[in-house]
């Protein structure tokens, strides 16, 4: 319950910037790593607490004064990244991939980047610590740029982490993505890259039948133009058997997550129906923007 009555008191607090906020919790964090305990993830927990208020979903923007604060859950191979992305180009947003910053980090000469490499050569997971630290960086940078508002892509993973979120933020909305399992699985196993440029493609062709009620699926391939096509490799790990665990300690690490963010309200489900043809439009209308498309298509 530590990290619990710590919130309370940040929330009383309540003008704390989210970077000057995570700040105050690294120290706290580092001061206290070794402890697990400090954690809740017991339903009951969750439930007995008074603080959680079932809040209207803000669909149509922040409060007054600045942007949208949103987070896209969904698991590997869902196309989180795609639709985060097309979000962020729409409302004029920052799209911050905590996978992004980890990378930066690899690749620059900052304090972190020979621990991670490290971490990453032993094949481990990057600590909470760590991803809250590259994102508080992130969001204190953004802050001297004039930025306000964000979609987070890949964070909060974990339920600490979703709670640290919310001792320094309000996020307003949890957009949880979701994709038939055999649908998924399919476009899992028909990624290719090029081993010339790098480029990303995907040669699953998905046609699923509808039938007993539930409605058919179409997603196109995504085929690499003619000078990739005779270079596509496919990831070692994107077996079926690799791809399903992937998937089941995904949905074990997050099912917490979910369920964290749904006592709370901020919970939009939303299934996909086939692929971006079909899915931005309805996408739109679930967060009510479609009027923000229209509107920016009629000034272009
Ligand atoms: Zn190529």
């Amino acid at each position: 319950m530590a990290v619990f009555s710590r919130c309370l008191s940040a929330r009383a607090s309540a003008a704390l910037n989210p970077a000057t906020a995570f700040a105050y919790i690294i120290r706290d964090l580092s001061a206290s790593s070794s402890s697990s305990s400090s954690t809740f993830n017991s339903g009951s927990d969750l439930k007995s607490s008074s603080v959680l208020v079932q809040n209207p979903l803000h669909l149509n923007g922040g409060p007054e004064g600045r942007n949208v604060q949103w987070v896209f859950l969904g698991c590997p191979g869902v196309g989180k990244g795609t639709y985060a992305s097309r979000l962020s180009n729409l409302l004029g947003l920052p799209h911050i991939a905590t996978g992004d910053l980890v990378r930066d980090e690899l690749t620059s000469s900052g304090p972190l980047a020979s621990q991670l490499k490290e971490i990453v050569n032993q094949g481990k997971l990057v600590s909470d610590e760590i991803i809250i630290n590259l994102l508080s960086k992130r969001l204190e940078a953004g802050e001297a740029k004039g930025e306000s508002g964000f979609i987070l892509d890949g964070f909060p993973r974990t339920i600490r982490q979703a709670e640290i979120l919310e001792e320094v933020t309000d996020i307003d909305l949890v957009i949880n993505l979701k994709l038939r399992e055999e649908a998924l699985l399919a476009k899992c196993l028909g990624r290719r890259i090029c081993s010339e440029c790098g480029g990303n493609y995907n040669v699953a062709s998905i046609d699923i039948k509808a039938e007993n009620g539930s409605p058919g699926m179409y997603m196109a391939p995504l085929l690499p133009p003619p000078q990739c096509s005779s270079k596509l490799i496919t990831r070692a790990d994107d077996t079926e058997e690799v791809v399903k665990e992937r998937l089941r300690i995904y949905n074990e690490m997050t099912q917490p997550v979910e369920e964290f963010y749904r006592c709370r309200g901020k919970l939009l489900e939303f299934d996909l129906p086939g692929g971006i043809p079909e899915s931005w439009p309805k996408l739109l209308r679930a967060l009510n923007l479609e009027d923000h498309e229209d509107k920016r298509s009629a000034a272009a």
